[in-house]
């Protein structure tokens, strides 16, 4: 499968053939990298479990300990828009809820979907609409926003509240670079390539 593809420095246009995994095209005239051959399914499979796993975490793990009138409660990411809840502030905890709850369930759970039953030989059941999910999601899993929200709640609640350097942080630091990798790495033709295979 060729494609024309334009240098993202030069702006060179040129055709790029099929790429195998590890692979990549570089430019003639100014050696910037045009394409990346995508990882193997199971790469992307094996990703996609420890992002769950790292999400989990930095949803459960306490981040934050508030003073409720002298008791001092640690709360986890997920309680944490609830708090904001509390605080009447509807727009920060909808937010917060979107981009550390929503979005990045609906990626990995997408990616878990369209990818799980590839490794057993089969075709993904309504492979087209998860995939569509999946593009549509994308915007939203944005995790500067969801580190800002991190830091905006923790200043919001700031009198009574307390940023943990904890596990959930390592958690969560992990779970963005977990995350870039596989936003990196993916490979829409890489993927529908398997996809025709098992059919
Ligand atoms: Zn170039």
């Amino acid at each position: 499968m060729v494609k024309m593809k334009a240098c993202p420095d030069c702006d060179l246009l040129l055709e790029v053939g099929h790429l195998r995994e590890g692979e990549r095209a570089l430019c003639p005239r100014c050696d910037a990298v045009l394409v990346r051959g995508g990882r193997s399914i199971d790469a992307m499979f094996a990703l996609t479990v420890s992002g769950l796993i790292l999400w989990l975490a930095s949803l459960i793990l306490p981040v934050l300990v508030i003073d409720f009138n002298g008791t001092q409660q640690a709360l986890s990411l997920w309680q944490t828009a609830f708090a904001m809840l509390d605080q009447d502030e509807w727009l920060l905890a909808l937010l917060v809820a979107m981009t550390t709850i929503v979005a990045p369930l609906i990626y990995l759970g997408a990616m878990l979907w369209l990818l799980l039953p590839l490794r057993f030989g089969r075709v993904p059941v309504l492979v087209g609409w998860v995939f569509r999910l999946f593009y549509a999601n994308q915007g939203w899993v944005m995790l500067e926003v969801f580190f800002l929200s991190l830091l905006v709640t923790a200043v919001k609640l700031t009198d009574m509240a307390q940023l943990l350097p904890d596990w959930s942080l390592l958690a969560f630091i992990a779970f963005m670079l977990v995350m870039s990798a596989m936003r990196l790495l993916f490979d829409a033709d890489v993927y529908w390539r398997a996809v025709h295979q098992c059919r």
